[in-house]
């Protein structure tokens, strides 16, 4: 399956729009890989003080997939959809290069952002575990969220083959989805009879046809950066 993508570097150029809208499926199995950005307890007194801003969900900010977002430098800071030229915030899009997880981060001219405690170039690819030190001094650090699709194949999926045992996927089984390829891989458990069972996407740790890592848990990703 192709990812359709707009680029920050075109969003920026040339005012892109962002892609056409996809059907709910894909959606929901580009987002089982996300981008959040955790803010730091201790670094967020402020935030944490704000009326409403005192649950787990205002400590982390969710970053959306499949087209540029941009960041604000408020406080708290917020991801936004919408990327909106001339202002002052950062752009955040992410992507995929040989198997792995990536955001890009573009800044406005005049920032102090630093990113591992060092003062950041203007256009910044960071990596799972990076520490992101917004102009106001409140510490963020990146990480990626892991929601496993798992379920009856999609209508396009039906007929095609798992790429671990090579049969076909028919309505009756329960597939695994990969985030980055889309392949389908049999992943049955106690809804089908143990010596029956299709365990295709629990005995293989990455895809067969992208190498991307598989993780049936739902959770934040370790992925080891070099
Ligand atoms: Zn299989
Ligand atoms: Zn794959």
């Amino acid at each position: 399956m192709r990812r359709p993508g707009g680029s920050v570097i075109n969003a920026i150029i040339h005012d892109k729009a962002p892609p056409a809208m996809e059907t709910q499926e894909n959606e929901m199995i580009r987002a089982s890989l996300q981008f959040h950005l955790l803010i730091d307890a201790d670094e967020s007194e402020s935030s944490a003080r704000a009326p409403g801003h005192t649950t787990g969900e205002s400590r982390r900010l969710e970053v959306p997939v499949g087209h540029p977002s941009s960041l604000t430098f408020t406080d708290p800071p917020q991801v936004l959809s919408e990327v909106q030229a001339g202002l002052d915030d950062a752009i955040l899009e992410p992507f995929e290069h040989e198997g792995r997880s990536y955001l890009t981060m573009v800044l406005p001219s005049n920032h102090s952002v630093r990113v591992n405690s060092a003062l950041a170039p203007r256009v910044t690819v960071l990596r799972i575990g990076d520490w992101v030190r917004l102009n106001a001094g409140l510490l963020l650090q990146v990480a990626l969220y892991n929601r496993p699709v798992i379920g009856p194949p999609g209508t396009e999926m039906l007929g095609k083959e798992c790429p671990v045992c090579r049969l076909p996927l028919s309505t009756e089984t329960t597939v695994y989805t990969c985030a980055r390829c889309g392949a389908g891989l049999h992943c049955e458990g106690p809804e089908r009879d143990e010596q029956e069972r299709l365990e295709c996407a629990q005995i293989c740790s990455t895809c067969p046809r992208c190498s991307s890592p598989i993780n049936l848990t739902e959770g934040y990703l370790d992925e080891p950066s070099f």
